[in-house]
């Protein structure tokens, strides 16, 4: 039990598609494969796609679904409580290893879904969210997404955006910053308390996409204590979308290059994409990737902090 994955969407995949179990499925993502990855903790998002909702109800109604796909999750977890427990904390996650269960932590994906209220940031927090990422794709009561359009990119955290940043850091919640224009990571920078993450990107020195991190990004994110975790997304890893486990240990270099050892992690992205090509199908898989990794020239050692001793580490400080 090493590896501790900071992001995935399965449950996303699971409320679209009724019926399929977390204990066993055709997913990226389910216990039995969980196991043969040696899954210490899995950071489950609930992911809402805002383009789902429509009409002048639509931000109420994403807020509803968002605690029914925690549910929804929570319901599949509890059918497996032999070998799998949520995780609020640090203590409670080390408490479950050292029972011999697997750990989830729960995320939201999507802090639009807030639609300006406080109170919402709170019942999520009673629901046991422990992350949230602040913006998708969209611009949101938060701020503003990562974009190919600099005058976007440059844009900042709201107002509102900044209060989320003060309660997070008072609750203990992780703020991530993946998919957040690079405006609103540097706002994140100045504003956030605690070490802070980005719990699925990659560097964009090597490939460059909006989603992914600049070495600036990524030197500021260590110096204040937070990490990254790399994401296996094809397009996130080679520009043309064709990518190999060499490619995931090359960005992890980079990163190392760039941040240091303690910077380094694992944010998988798996059940959150279908495009682009890569040479594993599943977490059950995740050796193969270990290997590429070391072989990259990371000692022992730092192959503890890259699989969880980094995220521990932020989860500790929060
Ligand atoms: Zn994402």
């Amino acid at each position: 039990m090493r590896f501790i994955d900071m992001h995935c969407d399965t449950f996303w995949l699971m409320m679209r598609k009724k019926g399929v179990s977390l204990q066993k499925n055709d997913l990226c993502i389910d216990i039995e494969k969980m196991q043969k990855a040696g899954s210490m903790a899995q950071f489950f998002a609930s992911f809402i796609h805002m383009s789902q909702f429509e009409g002048v109800d639509a931000l109420e109604e994403a807020y509803r679904h968002a605690l029914a796909m925690i549910a929804h999750g929570k319901a599949e977890l509890a059918k497996s409580s032999d070998e799998i427990a949520i995780a609020h904390n640090f203590d409670e996650l080390i408490a479950n290893r050292d029972k011999g269960k697997m750990s989830v932590v729960l995320t939201l994906e999507e802090g639009g879904i807030l639609n300006g209220k406080m109170a919402y940031l709170e019942e999520l927090y009673r629901q046991g969210i422990r992350l949230i990422t602040l913006t998708w794709n969209h611009e949101n009561c938060i701020g503003f997404p990562n974009s190919r359009d600099p005058e976007l990119m440059k844009c900042g955290l709201k107002p509102f955006g900044v209060e989320v940043v003060g309660r997070m850091n008072a609750l203990g919640m992780i703020i991530d910053v993946s998919h957040l224009s690079d405006g609103g990571f540097w706002d994140v920078v100045n504003y956030s308390s605690k070490p802070f993450v980005a719990s699925h990107s990659n560097a964009r020195t090597l490939c460059n996409h909006p989603r992914n991190l600049t070495d600036e990004m990524i030197k500021a994110l260590a110096e204040k204590g937070g990490v990254t975790g790399v994401n296996f997304y094809p397009y996130f890893l080679r520009e043309n979308g064709r990518a190999t486990v060499t490619d995931i240990a090359d960005h992890f270099w980079h990163i190392y290059q760039v941040g240091g050892e303690d910077v380094l992690a694992f944010g998988t992205d798996f059940d959150g994409f279908d495009e682009g090509e890569l040479d594993i199908s599943d977490i059950g898989e995740m050796n193969l990737v270990y290997d590429a990794v070391q072989k990259r020239g990371f000692s022992e050692r730092q192959m503890d902090k890259i699989l969880n001793g980094n995220i521990l580490r932020v989860m500790q400080e929060q």
